[in-house]
């Protein structure tokens, strides 16, 4: 059983998707994790070999590049923090 529960919000008056699991292009460490509605995240570390994770060139958050779920913005058809 690996299955995945979404965990939904409210974004610009659309339904998305909040929850994302980021895979470590280090390591491949799986890691599940509760996007913010409205920020992009930039930076983050992975939780096994602690390699800080960039977007790669033309995404705008980490989610886009490496999560399984692309962030909320990108879901409601917005671009964000552009
Ligand atoms: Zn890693």
């Amino acid at each position: 059983m690996n299955e995945i529960h979404n965990t939904y919000g409210i974004y610009q008056g659309k339904t998305v998707i909040l929850n994302s699991r980021i895979t470590c292009p280090r390591c491949g460490y799986q890691q599940d994790d509760l996007m913010p509605i409205d920020a992009c995240v930039y930076f983050y570390e992975c939780h096994q070999c602690q390699a800080i994770l960039k977007p790669l060139p033309g995404h705008c958050c980490v989610y886009c590049s490496y999560g399984t779920v692309a962030c909320p913005p990108i879901q409601a058809g917005t671009s964000c923090c552009s």
